[in-house]
């Protein structure tokens, strides 16, 4: 595993700039601050290490037959809504992986610094990077970031995701479009763009995160559900178009996470939601982090496109 002893930070164009974190508005709307965390001596580059067994490498279904201890790059991986929850949990397995992460975020610059020292401290790279999703402009620079960063895109991991709850017969456009702008069509412009990049290389893994919700639908969730069942429809179109292309589109649909997103449901809620868990309890975000990772960085999952895999302890099957 590579290991680094200075933490340094870095402008966009990938010049050292001390240890003090860089704020960078990238456009002129300047709603992006860029805050490069990489922990390195050097401007950042792919690196070359050895690592044993099937983890850290991007295997497409060509490398499915690889030999157990290679040298083989690190993967660059963009996990968006990084900064807490499920994404948090994601991109710190991506980190004890070795893997080059951006952590993406909106608001929680600090949280997000936080999860790239945690990345960091267990062997991986990371950057932290502000940008709304549902925003191209962001979008576009976020993907320049990772490629000027580590010259590529390996793994986009789609988890950026709010709700707007509210009964069908009182909920506001405003409500509605805030979450299929975020939830679904953030995933088409990031998923367009990464993929832009990784038909280039002609391998790539995406992964989107969807919710059981877009497959059974749910009380006061009308926007959220159709969000997430277009996150599905719009995995399986991706796969089918990128299969050429060597890229691997697949969706998780987790149930009930223990995150902030369900932390402040009330008590009563949450009960019913038990009561509706074949395995009796919620699910842990480090779960989830552990399908991702297999279906982004094992080579098994290499034969694996277009799929939907709950995640729910049995609520949906
Ligand atoms: P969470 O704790 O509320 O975290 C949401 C993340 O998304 C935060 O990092 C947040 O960044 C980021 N975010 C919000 N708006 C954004 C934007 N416009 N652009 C970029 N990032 C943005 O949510 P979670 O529970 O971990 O959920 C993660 C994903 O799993 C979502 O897609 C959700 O729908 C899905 N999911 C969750 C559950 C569950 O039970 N928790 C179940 C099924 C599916 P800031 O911190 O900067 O705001």
């Amino acid at each position: 595993m590579a290991s680094f002893s200075t933490f340094k930070c870095i402008s966009i164009s990938g010049k050292s700039c001390g240890n003090n974190k860089v704020s960078f508005c990238g456009h002129n709307m300047c709603s992006m601050q860029l805050q490069h965390c990489v922990n390195h001596s050097q401007r950042p580059s792919r690196v070359s290490f050895a690592i044993s067994g099937i983890k850290a490498q991007v295997a497409t279904t060509q490398q499915a037959n690889v030999e157990t201890t290679e040298s083989v790059e690190a993967p660059v991986v963009i996990v968006t809504g990084a900064s807490r929850g499920i994404g948090k949990a994601i991109a710190i397995a991506f980190g004890k992986a070795g893997c080059k992460v951006l952590v993406n975020y909106v608001k929680s610059s600090k949280e997000a610094e936080e999860v790239c020292k945690e990345i960091e401290g267990v062997g991986g790279q990371a950057l932290a990077f502000r940008g709304d999703v549902s925003n191209e402009t962001d979008v576009a620079s976020m993907i320049k970031t990772a490629v000027d960063a580590w010259g590529t895109v390996d793994v986009l991991v789609n988890n950026a995701g709010i709700i707007r709850d509210t009964l069908l017969m009182k909920m506001k456009t405003s409500q509605w479009k805030e979450v299929i702008d975020l939830n679904l069509t953030g995933v088409f412009l990031c998923t367009q763009a990464a993929a832009k990049i990784m038909m280039k290389q002609r391998k790539g893994r995406i992964i989107n995160i969807a919710s059981i919700v877009g497959l059974v639908g749910n009380v006061g969730q009308g926007n959220y559900s159709a969000a997430k069942a277009g996150v599905i429809g719009f995995t399986k179109s991706a796969a089918r178009e990128y299969s050429a292309r060597g890229i691997n589109v697949n969706a998780i649909a987790p149930g009930f996470i223990i995150s902030e997103l369900t932390v402040n449901l009330s008590e009563d809620i949450k009960k019913a939601y038990i009561e509706k868990i074949p395995l009796g309890r919620y699910g842990q975000p480090e779960e989830v982090a552990g399908l991702v990772e297999f279906l982004a960085l094992n080579s098994a999952a290499g034969y694996m496109t277009g799929q939907v895999l709950t995640i729910d302890g049995g609520m949906v099957m």
